[in-house]
């Protein structure tokens, strides 16, 4: 049943209807929609490229997203059709404000099915994706609501825009700042959690993850781009998919749910090395260790603990079980026995005390990880542990910072030492005719140490090699291509 004032719009081909029930307010755009039709319809004698039939239903914030994608598509050359049976791909935004909004979505999405047959969803019904495609299985894509990308890249799927010299300066990977055989994918932005020493959630908000369709086609690009290595990054990793409660998305001939594993799997799919950063300990990392063992993603996990002492840990609200720490690592060792973990810790947080540093230094020898970073405390402004604890005076935090890394750099020479005689799979990033420098497994560009190779044939950026260890130093290793 409608609610008061809530008057059912009539869905038409290209037009676009907009109300919003729960302010009962009707805002009709169709005569704007219509002139920019008609001066579409004169580009395209000139100009042919592929046709968009745009349904636009629901309230005014489902419509200021129907403009979102029609300027984002019109940006890149395609036209709007007047109507369905003409056009390349019908896009329909739906309304899931009442069941009668629904079932007039349904009804649009219907017509649209019978009209065409090509069909894409998004919009607050395609939050329920099931519910459509128990009713409509064939269509293209359902995407959710303000899921834009989602939307243009499903359109790009299954309609590519035509080429135009003008338009065509950007690569199909988009401009990137890294070298041509490495990229950062991002799968998420913002944080839900309150770590007592970062301002970050208070930058950049909550914790909002992008579909995993989305996230798998910008990856699959790179690569085929030519990238050989895929970095994924957010705030916090292991937390993908919760404000979504994983939604699941479309990506090729099935639907992948926006969570931690799903996602790792997938992308260990594309052929390119997968690299996982800011992973905090959940217990659902586990499961990722068994993909690291088979060798579909690397054996490598950027893990910042920041602390081992569980009273600083407290203090410092992190997230993730960081109890039983050690056991963890130990199993999951045993599974992945070539595991490389990475982790960042803070020294001189505020209110630590000689013991609980021992504590830390104690597990860090214990632990042995392959990659350490050491921060003293800086008390930005805005972070609430600045209140929570005396300041450790600068000159303790300095001789805690050399404290820790020494008892590290013994751990970590020893590790490292362990490699010489080894076959390493290497990176190559930086070549000359002879000697090259490139990561293995275990090294993130920028962050961990590189491999010098020396070889008898020239090496290029981006090349995978078989290196054989003949020597080690705390960070790097030095050796010969095989
Ligand atoms: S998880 Fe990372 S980004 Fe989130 S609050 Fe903690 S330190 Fe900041």
């Amino acid at each position: 049943m409608a609610a008061a004032g809530y008057t059912p719009p009539h869905p038409v081909p290209f037009a676009i209807h907009t109300v919003c029930p729960a302010a009962s307010v009707r805002i009709p755009v169709r005569a704007v929609m219509t002139a920019i039709a008609e001066s579409v319809a004169s580009d395209a004698v000139t100009k042919p490229a592929p046709r968009i039939s745009f349904v636009s239903l629901g309230c005014p914030k489902a419509l200021v997203d129907s403009e979102r994608i029609l300027t984002h598509l019109r940006a890149e050359g395609y036209e709007l059709a007047r109507r369905h049976d003409g056009a390349d791909v019908v896009i329909v935004n739906t309304c899931g404000f009442l069941d009668s909004a629904k079932a007039e979505s349904l009804s649009a999405i219907g017509e649209a099915m019978a009209e065409n047959g090509r069909v894409i969803v998004t919009g607050c019904m395609g939050a329920q994706p099931e519910e459509i495609r128990e009713k409509y299985p064939q269509l293209l894509a359902v995407t959710g609501p303000q899921a834009y990308e989602s939307v243009v890249a499903a359109v790009h799927e299954a309609v590519p825009p035509a080429h135009d010299p003008f338009l065509d300066l950007i690569p199909p990977q988009g401009v990137k700042l890294t070298p041509r055989h490495y990229a950062y994918l991002k799968i998420s932005e913002g944080c839900n959690n309150r770590c007592t020493f970062c301002i970050i959630p208070s930058l950049r908000g909550d914790l909002v993850s992008r579909p995993a369709a989305d996230v798998l086609r910008e990856a699959e690009k790179l690569v085929k781009a030519g990238v050989k290595e895929l970095l994924v990054v957010s705030q916090d990793t292991s937390a993908y998919g919760v404000d979504t409660r994983y939604a699941a998305s479309r990506w090729q001939d099935r639907d992948v749910r926006a969570r931690f594993y799903d996602l790792s799997k997938e992308l260990g799919e594309l052929g390119a090395w997968v690299r996982l950063h800011y992973v905090y300990p959940y217990p659902h990392v586990d499961e990722v260790i068994p993909l690291m063992a088979e060798g579909k993603i690397l054996p490598y996990l950027d893990m910042p603990l920041q602390h081992a002492s569980p009273s600083v840990l407290k203090r410092m609200r992190r997230p993730g079980n960081q109890e039983k720490q050690l056991d963890r690592i130990r199993r999951w060792r045993e599974t992945c026995p070539d595991l490389a973990i990475r982790s960042t810790f803070i020294v001189g947080f505020p209110g630590e005390t000689d013991a609980e540093f021992e504590e830390l230094v104690d597990w860090i020898k214990e632990a042995k990880l392959e990659r350490v970073g050491c921060f003293e405390y800086e008390p930005v402004r805005g972070a609430t542990a600045n209140d929570i604890g005396v300041q450790v005076p600068p000159e303790v935090k300095a001789e805690r910072k050399r404290r820790f890394m020494e008892a590290q750099s013994g751990v970590s020479l020893k590790l490292q030492r362990g490699k010489v005689g080894k076959r390493l799979q290497v990176i190559i990033d930086e070549a000359g005719p002879t000697v090259a420098k490139g990561r293995s497994k275990a090294d993130a560009p920028e962050i961990d140490g590189s491999v010098h190779v020396s070889s008898r044939r020239p090496l290029r950026p981006g090349d995978i090699v078989t290196v054989k260890i003949e020597r080690a130093e705390a960070y790097d290793l030095h050796g010969i291509a095989v």
